[in-house]
């Protein structure tokens, strides 16, 4: 087929309908700080990991709450929990525990299927 030299970018409309909030609501119930988040950024510019790769908690933040997981669930795993970020959050999220929490929904929903 012939390129036209442009492409259709997918639609970002967020469809709270059909995405799974229920890591979301795992986290909400554990650590109610999450709540309090104002997506500032602070953590991810302190970030260890930030530092080195593209991994940014304010976004994965945005995408549980979003329901939006998959993205989540394959960087989650690049955070090393040496806890920086709960440091400077100005909100004082713990988001030590957030992203504690966040690995292990992923483990239930994939041992059981929740
Ligand atoms: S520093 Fe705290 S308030 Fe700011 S984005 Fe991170 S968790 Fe949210
Ligand atoms: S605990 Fe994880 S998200 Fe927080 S600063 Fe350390 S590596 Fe980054």
């Amino acid at each position: 087929m012939e390129k036209f030299g442009f492409t259709i970018s997918k639609g970002r409309q967020i469809d709270y309908e059909s995405n799974d909030r229920r890591i979301a609501e795992y986290i909400f119930e554990r650590e109610p700080s999450f709540r309090l988040c104002i997506e500032c950024g602070g953590c991810s510019a302190t970030c260890t990991t930030g530092n080195l790769t593209q991994f940014s908690l304010r976004e994965l933040h945005i995408l549980i709450k979003r329901g939006e997981n998959d993205q989540v669930r394959q960087n989650i795993r690049k955070c090393m929990l040496c806890g920086k970020c709960t440091l400077v959050c100005p909100r004082g999220v713990n988001t030590r525990n957030i992203v504690v929490l966040a690995k292990q929904a992923f483990q239930k929903s994939d041992e059981y299927a929740i």
